[in-house]
């Protein structure tokens, strides 16, 4: 027999009743191994406490009621509109449960399922109704004897009900039982008054009572910030590695500075003087370099990288998207190639040969600044003397991306590293989280900027919208129309802006121009588009996210954004950021349905209100409250299975705390009572990455 071990890592796949299909819509929850579906958090509880008999219902109040389903069917109402119709039964009496418009329904329920229901009660002509109620079909009335009553409910997703996902659960939680392996000491466990995390896994799926669905939640939660942060500091410890020391020469860099045609604003000469002062020692720079869009940060990540080449060493410059490593490529070499400094660019789409060429050339040291994404922290990927690593946006990598570039430093030798962000992280939450960064800070705009002008409206404008939009293109300016997002599929997203650029052709006048960029394209495609673009052959660019960062077109001034309220909106900001670069004023058009939820209406307001990056971060975190993780991701925060980065500031404080005096007191973990934690530790790298970046 297998040991529960075994179990854990095996592949959910594998379970009885699971199979390949279902495996697959698993997985979109996160779920890959059985430890994974341990970890896989209820989005809340049921108590059966708060279920009404239905004899006891009273019209006009929320309730929640139980019962089993005894018929179900479509009716046609005298409007002509179907409904979709079931009469459940809970011993004490009847109600009807009533579906508008959705006829389709009626295949997902079966007559003798048990059901609860909750949602808003009425009375008509002598009969209990709830219409458009919340649901949730159980195992049979048994399922609510259990536990305390307490249900657990699970995300769900499209084919894969949440009463299938409580059995599975239950099943392995019953196979594993207590012998699910410690992950902390006893000392932990009781400084912090955690459960041990059997019981704490258990607990989470299965609670007796509410308190106890916390405590588990917080144990859990505790546990994987711990080892967060554990993780985090023993990189630092392995990397304690010598920079190398870079003084300003004043052969490339003044020519370079000479070049630009403007001058540094004040706050980007302070953060050159900081880059200088770290740089010139022999301990590693590590800081975080956060301004806003527009800021400026690409020519100060530039000097500081000429500053490696007039010392005789190279540096790398790492971008999240090909677009923006491509455009970076394009503005470097511009500057850079009349200075004789040798630029390559490395992504993910080349071929080859080239590639190989390229990495030849960089092990060599036949070029000294490479652009690149991902494709730059490859295993092939060898510098012959890396000095200086920067990661632009760096809200788009995770934590562990950006050691990977870290250690393409040679020899003993670790590269100085700038990273850089535009997404204002709120500041009390950067230092929590990526406390072993010094931070500098780009708080003025460049000069000459126009102002942006932000205006909300809802699709029965959507015509007008455009009729300006064309007669504004007419006269000079460029736009871009961004695309609906379409969460968690490129491919539905892409297929919306092919059709929204189809609409803008079919209605466009004469003489405009109108391209369409979006990230399955090919590279060579995409960067004609975006060449067209630039040189205003394209008057108007139909865009997907793929946009959302860097991109750097002064003469854009419009920029219209379709099915607003479907974005974040920190991302809603960085678009924005595309238009109001140059001196012209600038418009945002926002369009969206004519009912946007009230958290999409707050997070509307906000951008119409403020173009301040921070002051839009606080508010994203505001708008968004306790518990909701949605979005964090935008933040490059890491996405924490349990752990919930916004509600749980304390158990990061705990958690943050607890490692460090861990690695301070022992930091090869050597000592017997901290065996435990060595050995999960060593589990967890090798079974499974610490979290999704
Ligand atoms: P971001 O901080 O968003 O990455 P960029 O580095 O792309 O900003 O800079 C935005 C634009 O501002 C670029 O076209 C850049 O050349 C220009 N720029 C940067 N610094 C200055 C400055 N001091 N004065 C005028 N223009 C500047
Ligand atoms: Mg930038």
């Amino acid at each position: 027999m297998a040991g529960h071990e075994d179990l854990l890592d095996m592949e959910v796949r594998y379970l009885k009743g699971v199979g390949p299909r279902r495996a697959q819509l698993l997985s979109r929850l996160g779920v890959k191994k059985v430890r994974d579906l341990l970890y896989l958090a209820p989005r809340r509880y049921l108590d059966r406490r708060f279920i009404t008999p239905i004899k006891d219902l009273r019209p006009g109040t929320e309730a929640t009621v139980s019962g089993e389903i005894v018929t179900k069917g479509v009716k046609v109402l005298r409007d002509g509109r179907k409904a979709f119709v079931l009469i459940l039964r809970d011993g004490t009496d009847w109600l009807e449960l009533i579906w508008l418009n959705l006829p389709q329904l009626d295949k997902f329920f079966k007559v003798g399922d048990y059901l609860v229901a909750s949602g808003k009660v009425r009375f008509y002509r002598g009969t209990f109704q709830i219409f458009h109620p919340e649901y949730e079909i159980l195992d049979g009335s048994g399922e609510l004897e259990t536990a305390g009553g307490i249900i657990p409910l699970y995300p769900s997703t499209e084919g894969l009900k949440p009463r299938f996902i409580r059995r599975l659960v239950s099943n392995v939680l019953a196979q594993v039982g207590e012998r699910i392996p410690e992950s902390l000491p006893g000392y932990l466990r009781e400084k912090r008054k955690l459960m041990k995390r059997g019981e704490a896994i258990y607990s989470l799926h299965f609670p007796g009572t509410f308190d106890e669905a916390e405590l588990a939640r917080k144990t859990l939660a505790y546990e994987e910030l711990f080892y967060f942060f554990l993780h985090l500091g023993l990189r630092q410890v392995e990397r304690s590695g010598q920079g190398i020391p870079l003084v300003k020469k004043d052969t490339i860099v003044d020519r370079f500075v000479a070049g630009l045609g403007f001058e540094f604003t004040q706050a980007q000469k302070r953060v050159i003087g900081e880059i200088l002062e770290d740089i010139k020692g022999s301990k590693p720079m590590h800081r975080l370099l956060q301004g806003d869009v527009g800021s400026g940060k690409t020519v100060v990540a530039l000097y500081a990288m000429l500053v490696a080449v007039e010392n005789g060493h190279q540096a790398a410059m790492m971008a999240p998207t090909e677009i923006l490593a491509e455009q970076h490529f394009i503005v470097l070499s511009y500057y850079l190639l009349p200075l004789g400094v040798r630029v390559a660019l490395l992504t993910g789409g080349m071929r080859k040969k080239e590639r190989e060429k390229t990495l030849e050339a960089i092990r060599r040291g036949d070029v000294d600044i490479v652009v690149g994404t991902h494709a730059l922290i490859q295993e092939d990927v060898e510098f012959k003397s890396l000095a200086l690593a920067v990661v632009d946006e760096q809200h788009r990598f995770g934590v562990l991306q950006r050691a990977d570039l870290l250690r393409k430093g040679v020899g003993e030798k670790t590269p100085h590293f700038l990273v850089m962000t535009a997404t204002p992280i709120p500041r009390t939450l950067a230092l929590t989280l990526y406390g072993d960064l010094d931070l500098s800070v780009l708080d003025e705009k460049p000069p000459g900027r126009g102002e942006i002008v932000t205006r909300w409206v809802r699709e029965n404008k959507r015509e007008s919208v455009y009729q300006w939009l064309f007669e504004k293109v007419k006269k000079g300016q460029q736009a871009y129309v961004v695309a609906p997002l379409v969460e968690k599929s490129e491919k539905l997203e892409v297929e919306a802006a092919v059709e929204l650029h189809k609409k803008l052709l079919a209605v466009k006048p004469e003489g405009i121009e109108i391209g369409l960029i979006h990230g399955r394209m090919k590279k060579e495609e995409r960067q004609s588009v975006m060449e067209l673009f630039r040189k205003g052959e394209y008057h108007i660019l139909v865009a997907t996210t793929v946009i959302e960062v860097g991109i750097d077109v002064k003469r854009a001034t419009i920029m219209v954004i379709e099915h607003a309220e479907r974005f974040g909106l920190a991302q809603l900001h960085q678009l924005r950021g595309r238009i109001g670069r140059g001196s012209q004023k600038s418009y945002c058009v926002l369009i969206t349905p004519y009912r946007v939820s009230e958290e999409g209406r707050a997070r509307l307001s906000v951008l119409v209100r403020t173009t301040d990056g921070f002051e839009i971060a606080e508010e994203d975190l505001k708008i968004r409250g306790p518990g909701e993780l949605a979005g964090t991701k935008q933040h490059g925060l890491p996405n924490f299975r349990i752990a919930d980065i916004i509600r749980d500031h304390e158990i990061i404080r705990i958690a943050r705390e607890d490692s460090r005096i861990l690695l301070e007191e022992d930091p090869y973990l050597v000592k017997p009572e901290n065996r435990v934690i060595r050995e999960f530790l060593q589990e967890k790298r090798k079974k499974e990455a610490f979290y999704v970046g």
